[in-house]
């Protein structure tokens, strides 16, 4: 027996629904399958929507209704197009009995849990009806069996629990004894013991099935969702992520947890209990690997497992000398928060006890802060404390891995990581499981971050550059040209992928954070901005993309005034104009230390002898221990510089 659910994109249009059929077929062949089924992608939304409308007297309830009717009507139209009236009257019916409720909601201006959950039912109702009737068209042996006669719970509306010993007699009963050899099973919903409707609360059909693998023992359950797996780190910030072909239980939490949505980890605990892998799947790609989460990952050598963050996050920080060994503001202090039922994400407090400093979703930030002034109201009037310090516009990035505890040197990796590419740590968690390394970062670096940690611990082969050059006339023309002629070269060879993300000659400038195409970047740079200086700074700092380099193939003054200034952002800065090298020797000398200090190369290689490497030999030498006693020159007129 098998057990594959599927999510509310994975049927949530007809053309959908034949690719789950399709799957259902193929894994029919090899044993017995029960699928189980979400609502149609957005209908549990609708629906929770126009109960609310109608509860508040708003006759818009009814255009709710009509978009959730016409939607199933139409799916089902698509999928049994013949005149298969008998199934749609039934499907009518179901609407019927939907409209019914919401008028009476609309009657009674009142909407109960109980209610609500009657009225949520018929999101999976709906769409497992349509499947199973679908299946039966296509003279496949499947029968649809009503979840509502499976799984038993209490009378706690809107997040039932599930009573497991009468539920789990059911499944076996039933299963055990049935011959269709596919069976829909919609998901989320459940039945009191008193004979009420009830459900397992948002997203829980994935509890439905993982219920359901549980009481069967089943060898492994499938999860069928719109991607391909569970990523190294959100996909949609990070091009080169990956799905992770193996994981385990405690790595998926831990970046479910965070921004990875495709498993919410209490509706899986019925499977893990028995140690039963999840594989998840992609309905839209059936032949990917997907994921399988399991007891452990399975040896692989890399440290980490992922990445991910969560934005919107607030740092609230606690301080003063008054609590310098002093036991009980932690207490008073989370007691308060757990009163507001403010949820507390990340937790740190130095040992110096003079600060304690927590992580909060900012919505929630104004009510914590009036909640702690108040309570701490004395002691800050005192002195003892000052009030609470709220910081917004935060994010928390977390490097998952079981691995890292047997490690050494990860958190100093990802810090000097993060250091290199300028981006400023504002507080750190990680947890005695050493399964998470956590950092508070300010929002608008979770891009750079995500991708500069990725390429550290995921794509350790290769290495991006993101370039912004200057001066694009006829020398700088031909740089473009050979960059566009040795990229692939760089890439195969060196592991550099070598991106042209910004160009400006002295009338018009471009960016592109994935690289500009350097086919076409004459056309571009016509129809680019109009160039200044100082925005062409702004837009390499906005941009904020790993690796930066500026690149000045210019003979003016002005912009070599601008060098430390990028260093400043730690963006490297490459010169062939030779005038912040050769005005006074203060100034090189400024540049030089900035570059220490920001960790941002500064080479003007090009400034001594056209281009012949002699900066370069010059400073291998003295690494290797030579010392200069002297040089001699022969220097041409125009270029006047003395060693
Ligand atoms: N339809 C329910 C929801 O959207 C349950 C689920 O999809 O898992 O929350
Ligand atoms: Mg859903």
């Amino acid at each position: 027996m098998q057990v594959l659910k599927f999510g509310g994109t994975s049927v949530g249009s007809s053309k959908n629904i034949n690719k789950v059929i399709a799957i259902l077929e193929a894994n029919a062949k090899q044993s017995k399958v029960i699928c189980v089924v979400s609502a149609v992608g957005g209908i549990t939304d609708k629906l929770l929507k126009a109960g609310h409308l109608a509860k508040d007297n708003k006759k818009d309830y009814k255009k709710e209704y009509k978009a959730i009717k016409n939607k199933h009507l139409a799916m089902l139209s698509e999928l049994i197009p013949t005149n298969e009236t008998k199934v749609a009257d039934a499907l009518e019916e179901k609407l019927k009995q939907l409209k019914n409720l919401l008028d009476g909601i609309f009657l009674i201006n009142e909407l109960s849990h109980q209610t609500s959950d009657r009225l949520l039912s018929f999101g999976e109702l709906l769409s497992s009806f349509i499947i199973a009737e679908t299946l039966k068209s296509r003279a496949i042996s499947a029968v649809l069996k009503n979840a509502q006669e499976l799984i038993v719970t209490n009378s706690n509306f809107t997040k039932a629990e599930v009573k497991f010993e009468p539920t789990n007699l059911n499944i076996r009963n039933y299963f055990n004894t049935s011959n269709k050899s596919i069976t829909i099973v919609p998901g989320f919903i459940s039945k009191s013991v008193n004979h009420e409707i009830t459900t397992l609360g948002r997203g829980g059909s994935d509890y439905t099935a993982a219920i359901i693998a549980a009481a069967l023992h089943v060898e492994r359950l499938e999860i069928w969702t719109d991607v391909s797996g569970m990523y190294t780190t959100n996909p949609k910030l990070v091009k080169q992520a990956y799905p992770i072909k193996h994981i385990s239980y405690q790595e998926a939490m831990e970046l479910s947890h965070f921004g990875a949505k495709v498993l919410y980890p209490p509706t899986v605990q019925p499977v893990l209990d028995l140690k039963i892998p999840i594989h998840i799947k992609n309905t839209m790609d059936p032949k990917a690997l997907g994921t399988i989460i399991s007891e452990n990952s399975h040896g692989k050598s890399s440290t980490a497992t992922g990445i991910t963050n969560i934005n919107n996050i607030a740092l609230l920080t606690l301080q003063g000398n008054g609590m310098v060994g002093v036991p009980g503001f932690s207490k008073r202090l989370f007691e308060t928060l757990a009163q507001e039922k403010i949820n507390i994400i990340l937790i740190t407090q130095a040992s110096s006890e003079h600060s304690i400093c927590f992580g909060i979703e900012v919505q929630e930030a104004n009510l914590a802060e009036f909640a702690i002034n108040e309570v701490f109201e004395y002691e800050i009037a005192t002195k003892k404390i000052d009030p609470i310090l709220v910081e917004k516009e935060l994010a928390i990035i977390a490097l998952i891995g079981d691995k890292m505890k047997s490690h050494q040197g990860i958190s100093g990796k990802m810090f000097s990581t993060l250091g290199k590419n300028n981006i400023n740590i504002r507080a750190i968690a990680q947890g005695a499981s050493e399964r998470n390394i956590s950092a508070v970062i300010a929002e608008k670096d979770v891009k750079k971050a995500l991708n500069t940690l990725h390429e550290s611990f995921f794509e350790s082969d290769t290495k991006q550059l993101n370039v912004f050059i200057t001066g694009v006339g006829n020398v700088g023309e031909r740089l473009v040209e050979q960059i566009k002629q040795q990229q692939q070269y760089l890439k195969k060879h060196l592991k550099i992928n070598l991106r042209v993300a910004g160009l400006s000659n002295s009338r018009t400038m471009v960016f592109n954070a994935d690289g500009i195409d350097l086919n076409a970047w004459k056309a571009e740079l016509k129809e680019g901005e109009v160039a200044t200086l100082e925005g062409f700074f702004k837009n390499a700092k906005v941009l904020n993309l790993r690796n930066s380099v500026f690149v000045d193939v210019t003979a003016n003054e002005a912009v070599s005034k601008l060098y430390a200034k990028y260093l400043k952002e730690s963006i490297a800065v490459v010169a062939c104009n030779k005038i912040a090298c050769s005005s006074t020797y203060e100034n090189y000398v400024k540049l030089k230390a900035l570059s220490l200090e920001y960790n941002a190369p500064f080479l003007f290689e090009t400034n001594v002898g056209a281009g012949l490497p002699i900066i370069d030999t010059l400073s291998n030498l003295m690494a290797s221990g030579d010392k200069i006693t002297s040089i001699q020159a022969v220097l041409s007129r125009e270029f006047k510089l003395c060693f």
